[in-house]
């Protein structure tokens, strides 16, 4: 095995922890934003990522069975990055489409989870499992602040970013 090869090489690596994990979907096109929204807005650039289809809504356990045990497998991987990291801080991330947003930008596992829903009753779901998750994640690990947002697409493409209890009726 040879441990000298062609590289590409960076600033040195830091051994220091994160202070966050941030918790969101891999939908490639929401990233750019999402760096953005994290560093300007929340000031987390250090943070652990648990980046999967649907983001926190795999954390909801679905009445279907076929994504309980990733619902399971994805806390596993969040408490363990809380506990390895003694975290402080986890940022929650929904995406879809605003009320007047394009159906193109609701998220995709909640289509592929949920595909007898609108897109409006999508959005209402994302609402009650963004609750259940910072539930979650409050109950289990009381010293870590839970920051909830949802990421909307309005009618003219602009990205919002919005504080789940300001969703809430
Ligand atoms: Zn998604």
């Amino acid at each position: 095995m040879k441990f000298f090869a062609k590289n590409y090489s960076y600033n040195k690596w830091l051994p220091d922890l994160p202070k966050a994990v941030v918790l969101a979907c891999s939908d490639g096109r929401i990233q750019e934003y999402q760096d953005k929204f994290l560093e300007e807005h929340l000031g987390t650039t250090n943070y652990d990522r648990v980046f999967i289809p649907g983001g926190p809504g795999a954390l909801a356990v679905g009445d279907q069975n076929e994504y309980k045990s990733r619902s399971s497998q994805v806390w596993a991987e969040v408490s363990f990055m809380i506990e390895a990291h003694l975290l402080k801080k986890a940022v929650l991330i929904f995406h879809g489409a605003a009320g007047d947003g394009p159906e193109a930008a609701v998220c995709g596992d909640y289509f592929r989870v949920h595909p007898d829903l609108t897109g409006v009753e999508m959005a209402k779901k994302q609402i009650e499992d963004a609750l259940a998750a910072k539930a979650k994640i409050k109950a289990a690990y009381p010293q870590v602040s839970v920051e909830v947002f949802r990421l909307a697409v309005d009618r003219q493409s602009h990205v919002q970013f919005i504080l789940i209890e300001d969703l809430v009726e």
